[in-house]
């Protein structure tokens, strides 16, 4: 269970106070699967960074599994981030002078998994998401598309219950943002809890419940149309 207590997050820049989300109160039960949507500047990004652990409130509380998360010490908190939390970005963010492999490695690594296991371990997460024959191959080396399934393997690293996920499909055509999609689908029904900033109406439909934010503000929360649709 992911939670969001009266979460308040205020910038201060040039003397200006630009409040990005505002007493901000969130259950997440494990496996949901929520789409984050709103306008350009709503607080989404924001939103999403503070209950992965990798921005702290101005004011609130953000719980994991009953742990205050912003209450623990850096490196506690760091340590909670890696082992419960995915990250997936619009931009894929891989390390581009490393392979497939070696990039979906650097999770491996920095959790210390043996350094004989990573490579096979590597191996069998670029296999579930379609690249077994891609492994050697660099992100320039690689279509836009396989580019982001290299992201969603290293994203499973450490098995998370977690994932995060800011716009996965912004940059990519119909047919391949359906396909990652597809894999999202796929991780929520191994009950892992999806939260997913999009700007796609279609797309936000596909979660079980959409968040809508507008000026640092949730203004909806509802059950998606699918989710509507099968009960
Ligand atoms: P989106 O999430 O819609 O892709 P961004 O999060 O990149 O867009 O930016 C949304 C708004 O937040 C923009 O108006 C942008 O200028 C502003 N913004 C983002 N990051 C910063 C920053 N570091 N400093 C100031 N403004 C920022
Ligand atoms: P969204 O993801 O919905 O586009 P953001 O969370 O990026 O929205 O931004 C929410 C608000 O906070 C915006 O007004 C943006 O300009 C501001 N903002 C975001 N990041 C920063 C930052 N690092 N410094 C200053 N202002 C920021």
């Amino acid at each position: 269970m992911l939670c969001m207590e009266n979460v308040t997050k205020t910038y201060e820049m040039r003397r200006q106070t630009v409040a990005a989300l505002t007493e901000a109160d969130l259950s997440i039960p494990a496996g949901d699967f929520i789409s984050l949507v709103g306008p350009s500047g709503s607080g989404k990004s924001t939103l999403l960074v503070m209950l992965g652990g990798m921005l702290s409130p101005t004011s609130g509380r953000v719980l994991l599994d009953g742990e205050s998360v912003y209450d623990l010490d850096v490196d506690a908190r760091a340590r909670l981030r890696k082992s419960k939390v995915g990250f997936v970005f619009q931009t894929f963010n891989l390390i581009p002078y490393l392979t497939a492999s070696e990039n979906v490695q650097v999770p491996l690594y920095l959790s210390g998994t043996e350094s004989n296991d990573q490579e096979q371990r590597a191996a069998e997460l670029l296999d579930r998401v379609g690249l077994g024959d891609r492994l050697y191959h660099k992100p320039a080396e690689l279509s836009v598309g396989q580019q982001q399934r290299v992201a969603l393997a290293r994203m499973l690293a450490n098995d998370p219950a977690v994932i995060l996920a800011d716009e996965p499909t912004g940059n990519l055509d119909p047919e391949t943002s359906e396909q990652i999609i597809g894999f999202f689908e796929e991780f929520n029904r191994e009950g892992r809890t999806i939260v997913m900033v999009t700007h796609n109406p279609e797309t936000a439909e596909r979660a079980k419940r959409v968040l809508k934010l507008r000026d640092g503000k949730i203004v909806d929360d509802r059950a998606s149309i699918q989710t509507v649709g099968a009960a």
